[in-house]
């Protein structure tokens, strides 16, 4: 037998001394009978498939010798296989994607050596692994060569295929399908997989574990997909699919817009015209259809920009970030190419006998002088002209706005033949910036006064830095403060983006809750005032989430009003969303009590507490009733401040001070400004949940209509700061930031006769009648009566005890609140600004029903 194998080897490989050496040594191991008879069966098998190929029959004799040479290799793999005493075991790694790199690949494979030959000063290693059920070898003069020759050659193998995915048979080639995904209703998986015809072009790995390929063919171009059944390999090719057509019609179809870096500002007027500005597109829509993520892009200065977001409004806005923030990006860059210092500013003589006090000679001046571009400070560009040896610095909101700034100040400068710069408009223009760009500044003032003259001093805190301005009047201390605050802060704080887009943000998303709720109700297609409250997380814009929305109508008629609580009677939509917002808690507070740990609340000793970096934002788009839509341009101050009545007759609210009003007309309940004031002092969650809750504050309040940010604070804090004592902790006079956006909706003359309201926990919203209070079905959820019931539960649940209690004790058993509450109406009091009218008490003396 073993003469039999030598004979035939030898036939066979006596052209190459190589190969002959390696079958000596082979010889000298050859001593089991075993292994003999396997290698002549690899040897016949080998033979056998060889002619197959060929089309040579086995009893040919001389085609074998012409054969050898080219497939030795082969011939040697087999032979090699089958040398070590234990036959190795190679282990099968299964290689589920082509896309990896080789040192990935190296991390992966299982490498097994199958070989040593050659002399012991240079030996030959041979490698083998196993990847997909496919052997693979490599060879080389160390095993960390072997080793790498064979990775080199699976990676070849495995992005061979990558590369290029072909078809072999013609006639299995998919049939062609044309599909204009801007047609399709969705462009989504579910909606695209029907059209495709798939193909399968193979099926791979043993049967127990197959992967099938599959293919299909739209708009000429073939696309492929694995999987480890068929509908998981089709929906794998829908995949590639919708991402290749979703790319192109996004590029066919993204309008470019252009915006030069240089005139992008961050004002909210700003932001919003840039907001409508982009032509945004839809990209996907993932996630079920209760909670999908939509992903948007638009396209400026032929650069592509996607956000994703929860809703297509968020989406956007993220968009809108990306676009603004690369834009100020390039702005800076820009900038600061050409800015130069001030010592490099060129001298200009001028003769102070030629300048004439008008325009003409303003525009001498305007083209006679040498500028500098000191860079930008906020968004405003700094520039400096030097003349007679003096300098003249201007601000600007653009470059030639900045040189007439300098230049009406060296012109006045000349004519006056005064050393003194005066610089009257800038300092105008940094007041009104200062309040666009630094919303949170902290504006204090003093007073000094000598014998002469009163002097006041303005220091401005923005960014933890101060500015000081001093002035014979407020007027002018501010304004040189501002000034001094502008020229002083240099770049705007990188969160700025943030601070302006934010309220813009929170706006639109509430505009775009109340637009959904409207298209689920058509019939209630319309309303005057919208409200919204956004709960954000740790501080992050864009982690944000509309929990309470309401459009308001107006208060119910007193006669109407039940001694039940079943009727809701102030219906405006601040107050609403506001109980909507109660509502929220509720739930929240029950999701607490069953152990879910993603509440909004956390235990706190025998009460809840809001857990860090959670926030909320009120969005209001009107001014509120009452005290903050008390002005006039002319700014009586005698009429401010005071507490007001919405009253039945009245379309507005009146002064409680007004004694005409109250004898006749029939009272209802106090204005918004008023109740905003109260939430800022007694918090948001109102008497009941004060039980089980601390006081939780407004972070910011968001008009949609542009006032004097100082009607606001007075009438929803600063008319009570100075007179409020005797608050019981954690009770505090909370300062909410205060945001006005330029009115965007073109709403209705009158006030429908309904409200809606929604909060997050309630699917549907409620339509509510004005004329009852009540919806179609009975008390809404946010009327006191289900407050109550959802008290009942809760305490029940808290303090183990089955509360029948009235409203009122409900209401009077948080006892620190009520002492808040007495706080701040007696600050009213005694700031002499009227009194606050509480309702009757047979109004709160009902019961539970069980
Ligand atoms: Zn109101």
């Amino acid at each position: 037998m073993e003469t039999k194998v030598l004979k035939l080897l030898e036939l066979l490989l006596s052209e190459t001394n190589e190969i002959k050496q390696k079958l000596n040594k082979l010889e000298a191991r050859l001593d089991n009978q075993q292994h003999i008879d396997r290698i002549f069966g690899d040897i016949h098998r080998y033979f056998a498939n060889n002619d197959a190929k060929t089309g040579n029959s086995p009893g040919n004799d001389s085609k074998p010798k012409q054969e050898v040479p080219a497939n030795a290799g082969n011939l040697e793999m087999a032979k090699c296989n089958r040398v070590t005493d234990t036959e190795p075991e190679i282990d099968n790694i299964d290689l589920k994607t082509s896309e990896i790199s080789i040192d990935d690949l190296k991390s992966v494979l299982k490498y097994t050596l199958v070989e040593e030959i050659g002399p012991s000063h240079a030996p030959t290693f041979k490698m083998a692994v196993k990847v997909n059920e496919k052997i693979y070898y490599g060879k080389g003069g160390s095993k960390q060569k072997a080793r790498d020759d064979v990775t080199q050659i699976v990676y070849n193998s495995i992005s061979k295929n990558k590369v290029k995915p072909t078809i072999k048979d013609e006639k299995n080639e998919p049939r062609n399908v044309i599909i204009d995904l801007s047609k399709l209703k969705k462009n989504k998986l579910e909606y695209l997989k029907p059209l495709l015809k798939f193909t399968l072009i193979e099926q791979i790995g043993p049967s127990h574990a197959p992967t099938f390929k599959m293919a299909a063919k739209v708009n000429g171009k073939l696309y492929f997909g694995n999987g480890g059944s068929k509908q998981k390999a089709q929906t794998s090719v829908t995949q590639s699919v919708l991402q290749s057509l979703n790319q192109k019609l996004i590029n066919d179809n993204l309008i470019n817009v252009q915006i030069e870096p240089m005139t992008v500002k961050t004002d909210p007027k700003y932001v919003e015209n840039t907001y409508s500005l982009l032509k945004y597109r839809l990209v996907e829509q993932t996630g079920p259809d209760h909670k999908p993520t939509f992903k948007m892009a638009a396209k400026v200065n032929e650069k592509i920009y996607y956000g994703v977001g929860g809703s297509k409004v968020k989406a956007q806005m993220n968009v809108l970030e990306l676009v603004l923030g690369e834009l100020l990006k390039n702005q800076k860059q820009k900038q600061h190419g050409e800015v130069k210092s001030l010592s490099e500013t060129k001298n200009v003589n001028l003769l102070p006998t030629k300048v004439q006090n008008t325009s003409k000679s303003l525009k001498y001046v305007t083209s006679a002088l040498q500028y500098n571009f000191l860079g930008t400070t906020g968004a405003m560009f700094k520039m400096a002209a030097k003349v007679n040896g003096k300098i003249y610095t201007g601000l600007g909101i653009s470059k030639t706005k900045a040189r007439l700034d300098v230049a009406t100040q060296v012109h006045t400068s000349l004519l006056t033949q005064t050393n003194e710069c005066q610089q009257p408009e800038t300092e105008t223009k940094a007041a009104a910036f200062i309040n666009r760009l630094y919303p949170n500044a902290i504006y204090t003032c003093t007073e000094t006064r000598t014998d002469t003259r009163t002097e006041f001093t303005i220091i401005i805190t923005v960014n933890n830095q101060q500015f000081v301005g001093i002035g014979p009047s407020k007027k002018i201390a501010k304004k040189a403060a501002a000034f001094s605050a502008l020229t002083g802060l240099g770049d705007p704080p990188k969160t700025q983006i943030n601070t302006v887009v934010k309220p813009e943000f929170f706006r639109r998303l509430v505009e775009e809750k109340i637009a959904s709720l409207m298209s689920q109700t058509p019939q209630f297609g319309r309303y005057k005032v919208g409200a919204g409250i956004v709960m954000t997380r740790n501080g992050n814009f864009l982690d944000c989430d509309v929990v309470a929305v309401a459009t308001g109508t107006k208060c119910i008629r007193s006669a109407k009003i039940t001694n039940s609580g079943a009727n809701l009677n102030d219906m405006h939509a601040e107050i609403l969303t506001r109980r909507c917002l109660i509502d929220f808690f509720y739930d929240q507070l029950e999701l607490s009590l069953e152990g879910r740990k993603e509440t909004i609340f956390e235990r706190n000793g025998p009460k809840f507490r809001l857990k860090d970096g959670i926030e909320f934002h009120l969005f209001v788009d009107t001014t509120p009733c009452g005290d903050a839509s008390v002005f006039s341009p002319r700014n009586v101050p005698r009429r401010q401040g005071f507490l007001r009545v919405k009253v039945e007759a009245v379309g507005g609210a009146v002064s409680t001070k007004n004694e005409r009003i109250f004898r006749e007309e029939k009272l209802l309940t106090m204005s918004c400004s008023d109740k905003i004031c109260r939430w800022n002092v007694l918090g948001l969650q109102g008497a009941l949940l004060s039980n089980f809750l601390d006081p939780i504050y407004l972070k910011s309040v968001i008009l949609g209509n542009v006032i004097h940010e100082s009607h606001l604070q007075r009438a929803i804090y600063g008319r009570v700061k100075d007179t409020l004592v005797n608050l019981p902790s954690p009770y505090k006079l909370n300062t909410p930031s205060t945001f006005f956006l330029p009115s965007t909706r073109q709403s209705p003359a009158s006030v429908p006769n309904f409200a809606i309201t929604w909060s997050k926990n309630n699917q549907q919203c409620e339509i509510i009648n004005y004329r009852t209070g009540m919806t179609q079905l009975g008390p809404s959820k946010v009327s006191k009566q289900r407050f109550l019931q959802k008290f009942g539960a809760l305490s029940e649940k808290i303090w183990g005890k089955n509360l029948e209690i009235m409203y009122i004790e409900a209401k009077f058993s948080a006892f620190e609140y009520n002492n808040a509450k007495n706080s701040i109406n007696e600050a009213f009091r005694s700031a002499d600004l009227g009194n606050w009218i509480t309702r009757p008490i047979e109004r709160e003396m009902f019961r539970l029903k069980n």
